[in-house]
């Protein structure tokens, strides 16, 4: 038998571009992105020939006026959805440092309007919850890890300090599939639980300093929120339905010469260049359909998403962007990135 042709409606491609920074308005730095919301696309000038204008459309596109709300709405609300609803599902942002990743995914949580997509979703699942308690019983559980070097590191479990702590490991299930060995979960039953858990985790994580961004992380995070719900089918016994959401904020797309890393830097830049050109060579496999073959094994990264990527999960990838000229070359990678995706 063979496996289910991927659609591509599983995969929804969107870019956001931040606004300018106050210190880059006073520099005068000049805008190169135009974003159409209404049709989805966006120009993007080349501010050494103005006359060169690459054109791109996505399933969506905001501008520095979007908010949060209104992007959760248009995009991961759907994801969401499906994850209540048994499949499994993909959030991720991709793009340069600086340009609003960790803005998407988390925002401020405890400003409404600023939340982010993470906690938006805690808000929706227990709002689901709520709603249906007396026909089901739910079960919530997250887990909250990092790749770091090609290191799996669990976010949720205290560290002794200066003890080194050794990578977990990726295991195969011959029925469940991949998973980490070791990593923790946790049952949560309200939204606050959630959110503690949430600033646990990034209290835990690696964070280097590079010339773009003194508190750029330099490693992916990945959220994940399990949902089981049980309910009593007609012959008596339960019915089960679970899904399987995964919150990805990963590191910066910047090529390495760029922010000046040498040495260990180097490294992580390659290793990180390594999972990010893995993701975006199994989602354009998927998307293409005619390949029977996706590279999941090329990085940690790509395995560990492996069963929420493709098939019947629901994958949205969220490019973002600077406005600003000086910008330019990264802006166009990562708009070629998320063009691969569509
Ligand atoms: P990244 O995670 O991609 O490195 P951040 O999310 O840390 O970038 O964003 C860099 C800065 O820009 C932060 O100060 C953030 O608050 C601000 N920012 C990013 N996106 C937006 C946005 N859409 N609206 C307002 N401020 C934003
Ligand atoms: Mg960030």
């Amino acid at each position: 038998m063979s496996a289910p042709k991927p659609s591509t409606e599983n995969v929804i491609v969107v870019i956001r571009c931040r606004p300018f920074s106050e210190r880059e308005r006073q520099a005068g730095h000049k805008k190169v992105v135009k974003i159409d919301p209404q049709t989805a696309s966006i120009s993007l000038t080349n501010p050494k020939t103005e006359s060169d204008i690459k054109n791109f459309t996505f399933d969506a596109a905001f501008d520095e006026d979007s908010r949060q709300v209104e992007v959760y709405d248009a995009t991961a609300r759907i994801i969401v959805d499906a994850v209540l609803g048994g499949f499994n599902g993909t959030v991720f942002c991709y793009g340069q440092t600086g340009t609003g990743k960790t803005f998407s995914m988390q925002g401020i949580s405890d400003v409404p309007d600023l939340r982010g997509i993470i906690p938006q979703a805690f808000h929706h699942i227990f709002d689901h919850i709520s709603h249906r308690s007396t026909e089901k019983k739910f079960l919530v559980r997250v887990s909250f890890l990092e790749i770091y070097n090609e290191e799996i590191k669990d976010l949720l479990v205290k560290q002794t300090k200066g003890q080194k702590v050794s990578g977990l490991d990726l295991k195969e299930h011959p029925e469940t599939g991949v998973y980490v060995k070791d990593l923790s979960a946790h049952v949560v039953k309200s939204v606050p639980e959630m959110e503690d858990l949430m600033t646990i985790g990034n209290k835990n994580r690696s964070v280097g300093a590079t010339l773009m961004n003194e508190n750029s992380s330099r490693s992916h995070s990945i959220f994940t929120i399990t949902v089981e719900s049980a309910e009593p089918g007609e012959d008596g016994k339960d019915r089960i339905v679970a899904g399987k959401l995964h919150l990805v904020d990963l590191a910066g797309s910047e090529r390495q010469s760029k922010t000046g890393a040498s040495g260990d830097r180097l490294k992580e830049a390659t290793k990180i260049n390594l999972s990010l050109s893995a993701l975006g060579n199994c989602i354009s496999a998927l998307v293409d359909g005619k390949s029977s073959h996706v590279p999941y094994r090329d990085s940690k990264l790509t395995r560990l998403l492996q069963d929420s990527l493709g098939g019947n999960a629901k994958t949205l990838m969220i490019a973002t962007l600077s406005p600003a000229s000086y910008n330019y070359d990264e802006t166009l990678s990562t708009l070629r990135y998320a063009n691969r995706a569509k």
